[in-house]
């Protein structure tokens, strides 16, 4: 990095957030709710992790369609374009478009930019010395192919952020703790050995995309720079955090990222709709907290999560471990009238292990993996096992 790029940061970390992010709507069958990041927004003010000292926020602004292009074939940008009327035609399927997943939405098109433009602003701000951390909440759309929509996911913030860093000569890790696994950005950056690529993920065989497997290593020169953790269905805190501290902070360590992008959805939270992992925001929190030890600088995008309520509970621990603050709930001891009713509990959930034949099955599995990243791909990258 050039020395203006390594002076310490003016604050430890900067939320990128915009209401018209938050108020777009993919429709009320849609899973998808960018409100969430308003209530985020409103659970960060309210256990008083936003204002001086440390932290700012900032509005973003669109990305120009140039900078799509670092990731985005031109010709799928030009339908994606036209999505953006709100009329259907069907050589939009061939591009993802107009499916239950990635329905054609007016205003997609401006949707896209925005959200591409707030990842931009968090490159942006962990680069000027804005901040050391800098959070995108309507970000990580890491099923989104250089050419196609799949999986919500329209215009990559991601992709086009990490060919952005690589553009400015960074050493680039990618990480992605979303439930799904990051197909797109996977397929993108396969062959690359500028940026490494770990996703933890549940399993292929319980979840779309249905692929992500421990044997995908990377091709080429990117062999070894493309490390996927797949965990069974009801994989809990114990067998997660296991997983995740074997492999992942000896691989940062080994490759020296100047960048972290971590790609932070709260899916794999124990009340998520969608998918089959059951993580409490207790080890969400963990795994955040040493994210942000780990990272020099860390871009961070919010990604799924369809629980709406507890998504939000989850970004806030997660911005409060970026901000190094701890939630203090300002409201506590008051009686009803507050945005969420059930939230008397707080930000905390109480531990939910799995048990019984499941638990030692998810461990085994887990330790298998791992255990296979030990002997396969750190000795490509000079990592040693904890
Ligand atoms: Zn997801």
């Amino acid at each position: 990095m050039s020395a203006a790029e390594s002076a310490p940061p003016a604050n430890l970390a900067a939320l990128i957030y915009s209401d018209e992010l938050a108020r777009f709507d993919y429709g009320d069958d849609h899973p998808f709710k960018p409100l969430r990041a308003r209530n985020t927004l409103e659970l960060c003010v309210r256990y008083g992790l936003l204002g001086e000292p440390g932290v700012v926020q900032r509005e973003p602004k669109p990305a120009e369609p140039a900078y799509l292009e670092r990731f985005h074939d031109p010709a799928y940008l030009d339908v994606l374009r036209r999505a953006s009327g709100g009329t259907f035609d069907v050589a939009m399927l061939a591009r993802g478009i107009g499916t239950e997943d990635c329905p054609v939405l007016r205003g997609l098109w401006e949707f896209c930019l925005l959200s591409v433009g707030a990842t931009r602003a968090c490159v942006e701000a962990v680069l000027d010395g804005t901040a050391r951390r800098a959070f995108n909440l309507v970000g990580g759309f890491h099923h989104a192919y250089r050419d196609h929509a799949e999986g919500f996911c329209y215009a990559s913030d991601v992709g086009a952020a990490v060919e952005d860093l690589l553009a400015r000569g960074l050493r680039v890790a990618y990480v992605d703790i979303d439930a799904h696994h990051g197909n797109g950005m996977q397929d993108a950056f396969y062959a690359d050995d500028r940026v490494l690529k770990i996703s933890l993920h549940e399993s292929g065989a319980t979840l779309y995309p249905f692929g992500g497997a421990e044997t995908e290593i990377g091709e080429g020169k990117g062999r070894g720079f493309n490390v996927n953790v797949p965990l069974l269905e009801r994989t809990d805190d114990e067998v997660y955090l296991e997983a995740f501290e074997r492999v992942v902070p000896p691989l940062l360590s080994a490759f020296r990222p100047d960048v972290v992008v971590g790609v932070l959805g709260a899916d794999t939270h124990i009340s998520d709709p969608l998918t089959h992992l059951r993580l409490t925001s207790e080890a969400y929190y963990r795994v955040v907290r040493q994210l942000c030890a780990l990272a020099p600088r860390l871009v961070a995008v919010g990604a799924g999560g369809y629980d709406v309520f507890r998504s939000a509970r989850c970004w806030t621990l997660a911005w409060a471990a970026m901000a190094e603050r701890e939630p203090q709930d300002e409201y506590a001891g008051l009686v009803g009238g507050m945005m969420f009713g059930s939230e008397i509990d707080g930000l905390f959930d109480r531990p939910m292990p799995t048990t019984g034949e499941a638990k030692e099955r998810a461990l085994a599995e887990a330790r298998r993996v791992v255990e296979f990243h030990q002997r396969t791909v750190f000795p490509l990258l000079g990592a040693t096992p904890p």
